[in-house]
């Protein structure tokens, strides 16, 4: 039997370079509480993002959760069906009513033509999320924000390193959250980000992240436990370093894929958008018009150990928690139902071999 392929395997720094990191931990007993490591990878973020400010997380829902409140978000805010569920459930934890709207069949972003007609009287933000890595059209969501008096967090979860005319996506609306899970391009075992504009909002945030705290007599909200730990930050200083040569070779990957892939019959593979992508998937879609459905395209990976994954299927307003909602309602999502029913992600990772690669190849070939 060959070996189990799975659609991402986290990118690791050499072990011998994160071991005298550890040593000053050790050294400093320092091991939490925004430490010196939690500084350094603050700024060096920065740096590599082209971004002001960033408040580190222990992981990204965390962030999701504490940019709602940083920004004070109430009532109804609108936001995709087509996400990883972590988008809506930030919601529910904010006791905010999500409102979902249609995608675009081109970018599988939130369409802006829908954004307006779900606008209420109790409407206070967007919430959309760069799928895949692909900029939303962030110029039309903020004019509409600007319109309505609406507040923009983007779910960056995917979004790592991805620019476009010169300037960071993350550099878009109020806030934007990345995680560096494990399963992301950029990874600290677990771990995630919101960036901000503003020095008020980040202070904001570190201290609705800390409890609420301010300093060791005055808590001011009911703040969070959000802090990333100083392993986390160390590990993630030291990652920034190894992400340009993961993200070139997950470019070679798609690559691969994209010319073997490009005239298979009723399999299509979604065009990339921004200037500077970051290959964290590769989605392809399984047309009607293919030999194959899906589902058994699905399964016969399986059977050869290839772990494809229906990203995102179910719709997230399919769950049990959001598919009462009005806007949960098929009819108002045909494209995410219909692009949720066709979508398949492949394995894309460094340490994926272009045999691997073409092991994948290969299936897509034999059924189609
Ligand atoms: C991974 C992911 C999250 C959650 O991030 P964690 O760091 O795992 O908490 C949120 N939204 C999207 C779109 C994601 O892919």
């Amino acid at each position: 039997m060959s070996k189990p392929l799975y659609v991402t395997k986290p990118e690791l720094a050499p072990l011998d370079e994160f071991i005298p990191l550890l040593e000053e931990i050790w050294d400093s007993r320092v091991v939490t509480n925004c430490g010196p490591f939690h500084a350094r990878f603050e700024r060096a973020l920065c740096d590599y993002l082209g971004v002001e400010r960033v408040a580190l997380f222990a992981n990204g829902t965390l962030g999701l959760v504490t940019a709602l409140q940083a920004l004070r978000i109430t009532g109804e805010v609108i936001t995709t069906p087509y996400s990883f569920v972590a988008t809506a459930h930030s919601l529910l934890w904010n006791k905010l009513t999500p409102v979902f709207v249609d995608i675009d069949p081109v970018t599988f972003n939130m369409d802006p033509d829908k954004i307006e007609s779900a606008i209420t009287p109790q409407t206070t933000a967007i919430l959309p999320v760069h799928c895949y890595g692909q900029p939303c059209d962030v110029e039309r969501i903020q004019r509409i924000a600007d319109n309505y008096g609406l507040r923009v967090i983007y779910d960056a979860a995917h979004a790592f390193g991805v620019s476009r005319g010169g300037r960071s996506i993350l550099d878009h609306g109020d806030l934007s959250v990345l995680s560096f899970h494990a399963t992301k391009v950029f990874n600290t075992f677990e771990g995630g980000a919101i960036v901000c504009r503003d020095e008020k909002t980040k202070q904001r945030i570190d201290h609705l992240k800390n409890f609420g705290f301010v300093d060791e007599v005055t808590v001011v909200a009911p703040g969070i436990n959000g802090k990333m730990s100083e392993i986390n930050a160390a590990f993630g200083m030291l990652q920034l370093g190894y992400v340009d040569e993961a993200i070139r070779r997950r470019r070679e990957i798609d690559g691969r894929y994209r010319a073997a892939l490009r005239d298979m019959p009723g399999i299509h593979c979604p065009p990339l958008g921004g200037e500077t992508h970051n290959y964290s998937y590769f989605p392809i879609l399984v047309r009607p018009d293919c030999r194959i459905s899906r589902d058994a395209l699905y399964a016969r990976f399986r059977a050869a150990d290839i772990y494809a994954r229906r990203y995102f299927y179910p719709l997230i307003s399919d769950f049990p928690m959001y598919r009462g909602l009005p806007s949960a309602a098929r009819t108002n999502l045909p494209v995410a139902a219909r692009i949720s029913e066709e979508v398949l992600c492949l394995p894309i990772y460094p340490q994926l071999s272009e045999q691997d690669v073409d092991r994948v190849i290969a299936v897509v070939k034999e059924a189609v």
